[in-house]
């Protein structure tokens, strides 16, 4: 038996929000045979089993009476490797923004518009993390994962994971699939987005004119620590809602009422507005109410100043969310995941 399972564990310290909320039950997977062995102890005990990694997308708005299992696996091996296309391969709980700094030190690239995005490797396909263009499905090589209803392993292609704008198969079965490791086919020449948000200026700025997938690492890295608050030093989730998608007719009427609405027209024919905009223009930006708040320089980030409960950050955003719906006609989605 090498699974440690302990009672009455704060997770605090396991989810970025900061919510003091208690797990009944908590242990670490750090193989693929302590995962099969808190599936066999959840069972017996009659206990739910909820897989977390890094807890940075995770709304806790009460005490979980589940045995949780935080993914700790660690390994990162090459699978394939041709001279310019490499296949790379890392266990689930590969903390995220590492692995994507070892896939550029050694001279690949694909990863780099996905710098300093917190979490683990193995949550990584349940949202399809994405940000400045890239989203992990257009670098993704396959996954392994356990069905926990079956027990048995299975890998996944590109195709049968479903992935979609913040979406994949896994969020769409909560609870069923048991993410193990994940694969990459990264590319040995660049061939860098630049395009999106503010890259291409700040790299710029920084005097460069040729970068190389580690230069432009390095300047998200830059953007994203001037605009986001650290969870190390003010709780929070990241982006609190998804972007929506509206109808153009929607989104035109909008843009006449609101000639500085932000908005992507979508190869589908609809348009992605920026939520941020929506939330700071009906004035919820900076917005605090005991220890629950909306950044002051981020307004699609909810924050918890400290001791913030989940239900409490949960009451602010349904109320932003309906302020948005009543102002503009549009509905917020969550993007965390509540429990
Ligand atoms: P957790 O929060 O622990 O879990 C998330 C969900 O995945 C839960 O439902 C959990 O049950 C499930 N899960 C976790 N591991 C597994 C597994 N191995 N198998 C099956 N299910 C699993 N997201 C973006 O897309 N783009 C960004 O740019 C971005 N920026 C962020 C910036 C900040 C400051 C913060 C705090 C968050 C940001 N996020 C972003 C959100 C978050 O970092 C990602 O969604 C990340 O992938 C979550 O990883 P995690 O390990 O923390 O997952
Ligand atoms: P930003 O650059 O201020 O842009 C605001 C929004 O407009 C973004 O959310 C982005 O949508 C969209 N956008 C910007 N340029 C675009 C373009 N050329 N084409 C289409 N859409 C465009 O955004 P930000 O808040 O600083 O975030 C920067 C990036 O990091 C974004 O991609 C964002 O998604 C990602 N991020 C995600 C999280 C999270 O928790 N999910 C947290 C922080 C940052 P998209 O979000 O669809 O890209």
């Amino acid at each position: 038996m090498s699974l440690q399972v302990r009672s009455q564990v704060s997770l605090k310290p396991y989810n970025s929000f900061g919510v003091d909320v208690k797990a009944r039950l908590f242990a670490e997977a750090h193989s693929d045979a302590d995962v099969r062995e808190a599936l066999t102890y959840a069972q017996s005990h009659d206990v739910p089993l909820l897989v977390i990694g890094g807890g940075s997308n995770l709304l806790l708005t009460a005490d979980i009476q589940a045995l949780v299992l935080r993914m700790a696996s660690r390994g990162i091996r090459v699978l394939s490797d041709d001279g310019s296309k490499v296949v790379i391969e890392a266990e689930a709980g590969e903390p995220w923004h590492p692995f994507v700094q070892h896939t550029l030190m050694q001279g690949l690239s694909g990863l780099e518009n996905l710098s300093l995005i917190p979490g683990t490797v193995g949550a990584a396909p349940m949202q399809n993390i994405g940000a400045y263009g890239v989203e992990i499905k257009d670098v993704f090589a396959g996954l392994t994962a356990l069905d926990r209803q079956s027990g048995e392993l299975r890998e996944f292609n590109l195709e049968e994971c479903n992935f979609a704008y913040r979406d994949s198969l896994f969020k769409q079965e909560p609870g069923r699939w048991l993410i193990l490791r994940v694969r990459f086919t990264l590319d040995r020449k660049a061939h860098l987005h630049l395009e999106y948000g503010p890259v291409r200026q700040r790299l710029t700025e920084q005097g460069i004119e040729h970068p190389t997938a580690s230069d432009v690492s390095q300047a998200i890295c830059s953007i994203r620590s001037e605009k986001l608050p650290d969870p190390a030093v003010l709780g929070n989730a990241g982006s609190f809602f998804k972007n929506p998608l509206v109808s153009a007719v929607l989104a035109a009427t909008l843009k006449g009422q609101y000639p500085d609405l932000v908005a992507y027209a979508q190869p589908d024919g609809q348009v992605k507005l920026a939520a941020g905009w929506l939330i700071e223009r009906a004035g919820w930006k900076g917005f605090r109410e005991a220890d629950a708040g909306v950044h002051k320089l981020q307004a699609l980030v909810l924050v918890n100043y400290g001791g913030a409960t989940g239900l409490q950050l949960l009451d602010l955003a349904q109320r932003i969310q309906k302020d948005i719906s009543e102002r503009f006609q549009v509905d917020l989605e969550m993007e965390p995941n509540r429990y």
